[in-house]
């Protein structure tokens, strides 16, 4: 009888796997089903590596036991939830991929009230009588912007969408080729529209556009003079753009719709914190745009929502339009947006309180200070790595403000053996994930986006990354 044979016959019965510590410990967690699939899937791997080359199983793998340890540990993986926390550590504010704004306490606490029962969401307290879900936040979008009215949707994207198939399905708008974004995820602009069912009148070049050519681009069919902010790129050297302030006159003279899709939206000024000077939501409305649209997890600092402020005849057209329907924001959402936005109402509890502006806001010798704590502490736990504390650049990121630099400082982690990918796979792995920047073979930890809670639980995972674990 061959090895093989004999090893393959050595293999143990599903059920006296089952009755292993590792894997009796899980019964109270998980279906006896799960178990048994966990054990075959093992079992099953086994067999054909045996078939395949004998040699290279060892006769101890094949034992009961460690059997039942692989099992769990595959258990293990099921049990543990997909979307989880991560400590961003990249120096990008506003990362995407990371789910962008991080929320407020306050945002956080509404969202707890309104998701654990039920709430006014479409009642009307006062009257006793049927409600609108925007009413909670329109006032005080229409406070803070100067505008007529406001809805909000799910995102931005659906934003721009709604409004353009709302106001200008079956007619044109028109467009500066300087300003046909993509914002990535396959949003662009021109596609935008054809689904809405706009025709799309490109005007201009791309980096020059002249009040005539919005002027002579106008006819029977022309609806909307859209404008969008070029908010992931920007245009530089020979350039005219026409601004919104310029637009509106024609506009209002041809009983046309101005638009302007202002992408992040600042609802306050923050040149003061080292960010490029951008019109606030309330200045391009002041500048006469009808209807201006922008996310709420960019530079406002709240949860994924398109907002849509503007003139009333125009937004109770939008308000009234099925898609509105379908792009509809979740009553958690809204919690924390009404949340976030009642914090703007005083700019210096916005700037205390909503974390993106507290991180916008800080002192890059603050964060200088932060970092050296960091090395210090890791210094002191003798690990196998090069730390040195370096200069580093924070960028906003999420599509917003591509040019701005914010001066920072990273802590820098070179591995004395073993690859830097490895230790920043290590990290990503870890629970919570740690997410770093790999540069020049070294991974770079920036602590503008980590919250003080954040830093002992960073330590921790440091410490057993840097050490291989
Ligand atoms: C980000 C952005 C969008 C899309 O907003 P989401 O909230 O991500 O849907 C649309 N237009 C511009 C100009 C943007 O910057």
């Amino acid at each position: 009888m061959s090895d093989r044979q004999e090893l393959l016959r050595s293999l143990p019965a599903v059920d006296r796997v089952l009755q292993e510590a590792p894997l009796q410990a899980l019964q109270q967690h998980l279906p006896q089903s799960v178990l048994t699939e966990a054990v075959q899937t093992v079992i099953s791997g086994l067999r054909q590596q045996l078939l395949a080359e004998a040699s290279s199983v060892a006769a101890d793998q094949l034992k009961p036991l460690a059997i039942a340890e692989r099992a769990a540990e595959h258990c293990q993986r099921t049990l543990q939830p997909s979307l989880r926390k991560v400590i961003n550590a990249s120096g990008t504010l506003l990362h995407t991929n990371l789910g962008r704004a991080p929320l407020a306490k306050a945002a956080l606490q509404a969202i707890t009230d309104v998701a654990a029962g039920y709430s006014n969401l479409e009642l009307d307290l006062q009257a006793g009588q049927r409600g609108e879900r925007f009413s909670h936040v329109e006032e005080l979008l229409c406070q803070l912007t100067g505008a007529e009215s406001a809805l909000v949707v799910n995102n931005n994207a659906g934003a721009v969408l709604l409004a353009l198939t709302a106001l200008g399905k079956g007619r044109e708008a028109i467009v500066s080729r300087g300003e046909l974004v993509e914002i990535g995820g396959a949003f662009r602009i021109p596609e935008v529209m054809e689904s809405g069912g706009v025709v799309l009148r490109e005007v201009g070049s791309s980096n020059r556009t002249h009040l005539k050519d919005y002027q002579q681009a106008i006819c029977e069919e022309t609806a909307l003079l859209l404008k969008v902010h070029t908010s992931n790129y920007r245009i530089v050297g020979f350039t005219k753009e026409v601004t919104a302030r310029e637009l509106a006159p024609l506009a209002q003279e041809h009983q046309l719709v101005l638009m302007e899709d202002l992408g992040s939206g600042m609802l306050q000024d923050l040149t003061a914190y080292g960010l490029l000077r951008e019109p606030t939501v309330a200045e391009t409305v002041a500048a006469g745009v009808d209807v201006v649209t922008f996310s709420g997890d960019k530079l406002l600092g709240g949860p994924q929502a398109g907002l849509i402020v503007g003139r009333k005849v125009l937004i109770e057209k939008i308000k009234r339009h099925p898609l509105a329907r379908a792009l509809r924001i979740d009553k958690l959402t809204l919690a924390a947006l009404e949340a976030t936005l009642r914090l703007y109402l005083n700019p210096q509890q916005a700037l205390q309180e909503i974390p993106v502006l507290k991180m916008f806001a800080a002192d890059p010798l603050q964060q200088k200070l932060r970092c050296q704590q960091l090395l210090e502490q890791l210094q002191a736990l003798n690990l196998p790595v090069e730390l040195r504390l370096v200069e580093d650049i924070s960028r906003v990121g999420g599509g917003a403000m591509p040019l701005a630099e914010l001066p920072d400082w990273a802590l820098e982690i070179a591995p004395q053996s073993g690859s830097v990918a490895e230790l920043a796979r290590r990290l990503r792995a870890a629970s919570p994930a740690v997410v770093g920047r790999v540069q020049n073979d070294c991974l770079l930890i920036n602590l503008r986006a980590v919250a003080e809670t954040e830093i002992a639980e960073l330590v921790r995972i440091l410490t057993l990354a840097c050490r291989g674990a």
